[in-house]
Order: structure tokens, then sequence, then C-alpha cells
């Protein structure tokens, strides 16, 4: 039976041009600029400087912070310098400069493992954290932190997922395709460190031929305890958000200001998983993603394997230029990317996908008054009044926003797409988040 969630929308799929393509690794910058937060948490300080010598897979930032994830060098050469540089995320912050020295020269401190089974569960999570592994579908959370769990909590059940809802994004597709295997030996770790009796991996229903190639690897014999199946989703955004996929699945709601240990669930990506694959069977460390380039504009739309602090105008000239003027550049999907202002934007951890999109693709309309139809709390998968909250911040009254849950808003612009009268419901909220943010901060 396909299973869904109350609420979403179903936005154009978007995403035949590079579904069909194999993954490529895009060429090897000549420079990187490599911001020094990529993560949820603490930033990183830098461990080198000006001159210091570098090779790719090398640790140049961490944070003696729980909460943090190192950052490598993405390449080998030498560091120009520190300083502020455009960020995809906030704007602008610290970044290392490296120019390549083209060698390509890896880092190799971290050791292989052709067992692992030899290793503790604390030695797993150590390798983990050592190769800066955070949550690839978006919002870059550490993972070994999300693999700890706390004291006195426990959980039954561990989803991948492999929803992948935005349009026009195929990476994860594509990964699970065309790397079932790692992507299964990730989630036997993640479930290990866990304690997770049960795994299920969620797939929309767009992307049965990924269900295949992942069931086949789970027949496998080795996989026979994992108590792992696959779980066929309605395709539908967003379907790939955490609380949507736990009410998908396990018909749970995380409460309010909760997480998903809450109703004892982790939740996590199948990048993810195959990175924690990568980094414990290979020793690799998280300085190379698969991103998703694509939009009208593209002259070739392709998921390339990107390393970290690549320029957008490096992965632009990689597929064959712009074959059209640009109106915006997104990172991520166009529901919950984040659009920005330059093509020397680096490439980070989070960054699922680039979209370049003319004005044809950008729909704009002139906002009219409120209708009360109702519309934005049917679509909204946390059952919020998304119109009350918009009054209650536009007003400031930010108790009620409380009051009203403003804080539990998962970004999915949901309302602002279904909003007849075109009111950037979704912008207001996020707004009022920030003002909540600060007001409890402020306390
Ligand atoms: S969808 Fe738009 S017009 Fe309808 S109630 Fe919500 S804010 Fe008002
Ligand atoms: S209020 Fe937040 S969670 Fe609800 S539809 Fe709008 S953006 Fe999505």
């Amino acid at each position: 039976m396909i299973k869904t969630f109350p609420g979403g929308v179903q936005p154009a799929c978007l995403k035949n041009e590079t579904i069909d393509k194999l993954i490529k690794n895009a060429p090897v910058p000549r420079e990187v600029i490599i911001p020094l937060l990529q993560h949820t948490g603490a930033p990183c300080e830098p461990m080198v400087s000006a001159g210091s010598r570098v090779r790719t897979g090398q640790v140049i930032a961490r944070s003696d912070k729980f909460i943090s994830s190192p950052i490598h060098a993405s390449i080998s050469g030498t560091v120009k310098k520190i300083d502020r540089y455009p960020h995809p995320v906030i704007g602008s912050f610290n970044a290392v400069f490296i120019e390549g020295d083209g060698a390509d020269t890896k880092e190799t401190s971290i050791k292989k493992t052709d067992n692992v089974n030899l290793l503790s569960e604390d030695e797993i999570r150590d390798i983990v954290r050592e190769c800066g592994i955070v949550g690839l579908g978006g919002a870059a959370f550490p993972t070994h932190v999300k693999l700890a769990l706390p004291e006195g909590k426990a959980i039954d059940s561990f989803i991948l997922n492999g929803s992948e809802c935005e349009p026009y994004l195929t990476c994860d597709h594509r990964l699970m395709l065309e790397n079932p295997a790692g992507i299964i030996e990730g989630m036997a770790m993640m479930l290990r460190l866990t304690g997770a009796s049960r795994a299920y991996i969620a797939i929309e229903s767009n992307k049965i031929g990924a269900a295949f190639a992942l069931e086949k690897i789970l027949r496998d014999k080795r996989y026979n305890t994992l108590n792992a199946k696959i779980v066929i989703l309605k395709t539908k955004y967003p379907q790939g958000a955490e609380r949507s996929l736990i009410k998908s699945i396990l018909n749970r709601e995380v409460p309010p200001r909760g997480l998903p240990l809450d109703v004892g669930c982790v939740v996590s990506n199948v990048g993810t998983a195959f990175a924690v694959y990568e980094a414990v069977f290979n020793g690799k460390p998280l300085y190379e993603r698969v991103v998703t380039v694509t939009g009208s504009c593209v002259a070739e739309p392709s998921n390339l394997r990107v390393r970290i602090g690549t320029p957008v105008k490096d992965l632009v000239d990689a597929l064959g230029g712009l074959k059209k003027d640009v109106y915006k550049i997104i990172f991520g999907g166009p529901m919950m990317g984040l659009a920005q202002l330059s093509l020397d934007t680096p490439v980070i951890k989070g960054t699922s996908g680039i979209l370049f999109l003319s004005k044809e693709d950008v729909a704009e309309y002139a906002e009219t008054n409120c209708i009360r139809c109702g519309r934005c709390v049917d679509v909204c998968p946390l059952n919020m009044v998304p119109a009350d909250i918009m009054r209650f911040v536009k007003k400031e009254q930010y108790e009620r926003a409380i009051e009203y849950n403003v804080e539990d808003c998962i970004e999915c612009g949901c309302c602002s797409y279904e909003c007849p009268s075109k009111i950037p419901l979704f912008q207001w909220i996020k707004l009022g988040k920030t003002e909540v943010l600060n007001l409890r901060s402020a306390k």
C-alpha cells in the first residue's frame, strides 16, 4: 500500500533532464573556497594559515564543541588566505582559499577497514565525526551527534530517507541506482549505532527503479538480520521532511518543538548513509558530494560529483556554459532552496542541487487580500494555521505566534505555493521564527 501524510502539494516534477544521467565527476577545480561553517552547530576554527600546504581530505578546520563537524581540504595545494566570502546560506562567512597544485594528493590518515564488525560503536562514531559527515539532505546536522542517542533515550525505528520530493533534484535517486550496496552498508552501521530494531527505506512512487536496486541488495543473506523493508510513499511534496515521513510510515506525530527521537525514531538521508559507508570502509572524508546541476538555462543538465568549495561558475563551465539568460540561481530545490546572488558562491556539504532558472521559469504574481479560503491550512503538513500566524507576525504579536507553534514550521513553503492571493505566508512565518528565536535568546 502506498503511504502518505495529510496536506502537502504536488508541484510539477521537472526531474526528466537529469533522471537518466549517470553521476559524473566534475573537474577538480584550480581553486576552492571552503567556508568554516557548513553544518548546524558551532563554526570551525581554521587549523591552517596562508602558505600551509594541504592534501585532499586533510582536516583544515575543526571545533571542540560537540555539535560541530570538522572541515577538510577538497583539493591538494597551498592555502592562499582565510577571508570572508559569499556563503550560500548565511550571506557571507570566513572561508579557507586553497590554490590547487593539480596533483590531488590524498591524505591517508584515516584507515580503510575490510571488516566493520571488528570496530566498536565508539570507533565507528569517531570515524564518522573525524570524516566530517553531516546530513546531506539539506540540514547538514552532524551525523555523529545524531548517532549518539542522549542518556535515557531509545528508539525502535530508523527511517532511511530516499524520497527526494523536491522538483528538479535527482542526486539521491541516481545515488540509489548507482550505489545501492554502499547505502545499505551505511544504513546497517547507523542501525547498529542507534540500536533501532527495524529500518524503513522511504522511497516515493516515482522512483521504483531505486526501490528495486535497494531491494536486490537487501535480499543478500548478510542483511537478513537488519529487519529492513522498503516503503513506497505517494509522490507528494514535502514527503521527505522528517515529520512527514514519520507520519506517513509510523503514523506518529512529533510533538511541538520536539524531535523524531521523542517518538522513538531517527531519520537519515540516503546520501548520508553512503557518506558513512565511504568514511568507515574507505577512510574517505566528506570533501565531495553529488549535486544536481540543472534548469532551463544549463547547456547540459547533470548530476556531478563536486568538490566542496567549488565555485558555481566552474560547474557552469564544466557543463558547456549557459544557453540563455539566468534570472535566478537557487541552491537546493525550488521549494526550500535559497536564491543566490553570485556565480562565485561555493558548493558546501548541504548543497544538493543548483538550479539556473530563466525569467519564464519563475512565476511572479501580484499579492492580493486574503479571501479566507483556508487552503493554506489544508496543505500545511503540520496542520498549522499559516494565515493567522502571518497576521500575528505582521502585528509583532510573537507570543500569539508561539501559541500557534510558529517555531515548528518546517519551512516547506506549501502555504505560499497554494495561496490563491499569492501572499508570501512562508516568508512572514520564517521572519516570525527568527524574531521568536531572538526573543528566546534575549531572555
Ligand atoms: S490560502 Fe491565502 S487566501 Fe486562503 S486563507 Fe490562506 S492566506 Fe488567505
Ligand atoms: S506554515 Fe510552515 S510548515 Fe506549514 S505549510 Fe507553511 S511553510 Fe510549510
